[in-house]
């Protein structure tokens, strides 16, 4: 269940309870005052009928003794007669009468007795039990008040009953309007809750969103953060699981993009965090520009961004890189100055790279970081970049036993004149015929031989097969130099320059042939250190070159202090050559500081005749690249050197 399916249910489940909360307090409040009031209306009745009874009672004992008192009773003594006299006397009160007894003439003369009255035992057990000479009584359905009155002294025994009737009526009155009253109390209690419901829940879903906001988003970006990405791409992935294992279907395919700006660092130290998060905020905005049904744009931490599209491949995910790395390149105008951002993009396919989020966001690292290191602007992850894979791990264990036996070859990529394409020499390039993997490139294996023990054994061996070529070449009436790679952990070897010194002196080959590439970028070695080595080289008389210029953090450093013969200028200027002026402005300069400093440059990865004619203009002498040369067998670039010579 996705978050906001969880607020929805929660919001309702709230309102529910708000709902049945009010109107279950309603109905108690109603019963707890119908009840109070009821009995209140029950104990005024009872009041009423009471003093009522007891004062009539009152008023019959005073005209039975007015009766009494009268002289003319004196001389009658008939029982029908007295009984006839107090009748009339009293007869407004007779219906009340259930029992009355008179002393007369100390004779006790009835004068009514109801004989259809049968209770006169309960009205004594009441009497005893309340010692009092009044109370209620219920007869059958119907309650009675009743007084008792036994007084010799004034010649009287009374007994009054009436039925309740005061009370009933009182009690129906009250519970009619009662019941109008609870239920209009009701309908408006019902009505008020959900007024009251609904606002409260109305105020709860807005500050329920606002938290939501708040665990979803990055507060500087207000792009997604990293619990929403998690939420979003374990989703995806359980229902791809869940789709696929149902219906034996296909997952549907998505990609991850590991954006990291480069050299963020840098702006943040040197023009303050401010301008980072402004520079953030504004890349944020342009990067939300890409969201749609199947895109997810999410700030991962620092200068780091994700896109996660669904239901999309490896193609489409490097076209959408693209678009991202043209969106990074325009520039941020902010405090009106402007900002170059430039980003490398890792790229990891699911589920083809990865089938969990970790994965994917390790292979998508992998990637990125490899995209970092060459300048390529984006990189989608293969097996082979990385360290941790099977693949890598077989690799490392099975290299000592490789160089044994010679499964390490080299190709050789012509170096060529541009006006008139004529190779000037090769470039080694070593390759590894594994047994069962095929033909392996050196981004497979070339870190893990910098990482082993026998990467100066290697060196030495690559050395070795170029010298051999060299000479076998030179037999073959082929004068060609060869470019040999070496490992910045290389120049600790102190045997190195020994080394070739004997070799070349053992097959006979021009020291002048052979050349010593070293990359700019092993920044780890001191160029100090590179310095004293390079010496030692050129005391021998080989070639030298700086390799990928202008990849690391001291090119300006290295050609000065460096005296070297060629500088090799990194193909990542030329890709971009015929669309951005700012690379044609670098080889410009280049070309202008070799001139000064008296360098040879060679210009790598020339792909297409457009980059050659442009390179031309520029002024650039030699190039290597697929537009002239792929790295090829000694053998295949033999016959294409003889035929070109036959020619
Ligand atoms: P590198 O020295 O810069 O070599 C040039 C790389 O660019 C080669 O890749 C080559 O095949 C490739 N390349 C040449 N022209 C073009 C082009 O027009 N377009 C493109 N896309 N690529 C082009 P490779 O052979 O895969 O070598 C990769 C790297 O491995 C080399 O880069 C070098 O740094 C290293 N390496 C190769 N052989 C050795 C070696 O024997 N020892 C050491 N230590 N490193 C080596
Ligand atoms: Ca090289
Ligand atoms: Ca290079």
């Amino acid at each position: 269940m996705s978050r906001s399916d969880k607020t929805i249910n929660l919001d309702n489940d709230l309102r529910r309870h708000l709902l049945f909360g009010s109107v279950g307090l309603v109905i108690v409040v109603l019963i707890v005052f119908v009840n109070v009031t009821l009995h209140l209306a029950k104990d005024l009745g009872e009041a009423v009928e009471s003093d009522h009874l007891l004062e009539q009672a009152q008023k019959i004992s005073i005209l039975i003794q007015d009766v009494i008192d009268s002289d003319k009773l004196e001389s009658i003594n008939n029982q029908e007669l007295i009984q006839e006299s107090f009748i009339k006397h009293i007869n407004f009160f007779n219906e009340d009468i259930v029992k009355l007894n008179i002393w007369l003439n100390g004779k006790i003369f009835t004068v009514k007795n109801d004989k259809s009255f049968d209770h006169i035992a309960e009205i004594n057990a009441a009497m005893q039990k309340k010692k009092s000479n009044h109370g209620f009584i219920k007869l059958n359905t119907n309650r009675f008040f009743w007084v008792y009155k036994y007084t010799p002294n004034e010649c009287c025994e009374l007994l009054l009953l009436r039925k309740v009737s005061t009370l009933d009526r009182a009690i129906k009155y009250v519970s009619t309007r009662l019941t109008i009253s609870a239920f209009l109390t009701f309908w408006l209690a019902v009505w008020a809750a959900l007024i009251i419901s609904a606002l409260i829940t109305k105020r709860f879903i807005k500050g329920n969103i606002r938290l939501n906001f708040l665990a979803n988003h990055d507060m500087l970006t207000q792009l997604h953060n990293r619990t929403y990405l998690h939420d979003v791409i374990n989703n995806y992935i359980d229902q791809q699981n869940l789709y696929a294992s149902k219906h034996y279907s296909e997952i549907n395919k998505a990609a991850i993009l590991l954006i990291d700006l480069n050299k963020f660092k840098e702006v943040n130290d040197t023009m303050g965090h401010h301008i980072g998060d402004r520079l953030l905020q504004a890349l944020a905005e342009r990067l939300s520009k890409l969201i749609d049904d199947n895109t997810y744009v999410f700030r991962y931490g620092g200068d780091e961004f994700i896109i996660w599209q669904e239901n999309t491949d490896a193609n489409n995910a490097e076209i959408l890189a693209e678009s991202v790395i043209k969106i990074c390149r325009q520039p941020l105008l902010i405090k009106s100055s402007k900002f170059e951002m430039s980003a490398s993009i890792g790229i990891a396919s699911y589920p083809e790279d990865a089938q969990t989020l970790n994965d994917l966001l390790k292979s998508a690292d992998i990637a990125m970081y490899r995209a970092k290191r060459l300048r390529l602007g984006y990189q989608s992850y293969k097996k082979c970049l990385d360290l941790r894979s099977p693949l890598r791990v077989n690799l490392s264990g099975q290299l000592n036993h490789a160089l044994i036996n010679d499964q390490f070859v080299l190709y050789y990529q012509p170096k060529v004149n541009l006006h008139n394409g004529k190779i000037f020499g090769v470039e080694a390039l070593i390759r590894w015929q594994h047994p069962t993997e095929g033909l392996l490139a050196p981004g497979m294996f070339i870190n893990l031989i910098e990482q082993s023990d026998f990467v100066h054994e290697f060196t030495r061996y690559v050395i070795k097969q170029a010298i051999m070529q060299c000479r076998a070449w030179l037999d073959s009436e082929l004068t060609l130099s060869v470019a040999v790679n070496i490992s910045p952990y290389n120049l600790m070897d102190p045997e190195l320059t020994p080394f070739i010194q004997k070799l070349l002196s053992d097959y006979q080959v021009p020291a002048s042939l052979i050349e010593i590439e070293l990359t700019e970028s092993s920044t780890m070695v001191a160029v100090e250190t590179t310095e004293k080595v390079f010496k030692q080289l050129k005391s021998i008389g080989v070639m030298l070159s700086i390799d990928d210029f202008g990849t690391g953090m001291s090119s300006l450093a290295y050609i000065k202090q460096l005296k070297v013969d060629y500088i090799k200028i990194d193909r990542s200027f030329v890709i971009n050559l015929n669309t951005d002026i700012k690379d044609e402005a670098i080889i410009m300069s280049i070309l202008l500081l070799c001139q000064k400093l008296n360098r040879e440059v060679i210009i790598e990865g020339v792909e297409t005749n457009e980059q050659r004619e442009k390179l031309i203009s520029l002024g650039c002498k030699f190039a290597q690249g697929y537009y002239f040369y792929k790295p090829m067998p000694a053998k295949e670039i033999t016959m294409e050197l003889l035929n070109l010579k036959s020619d």
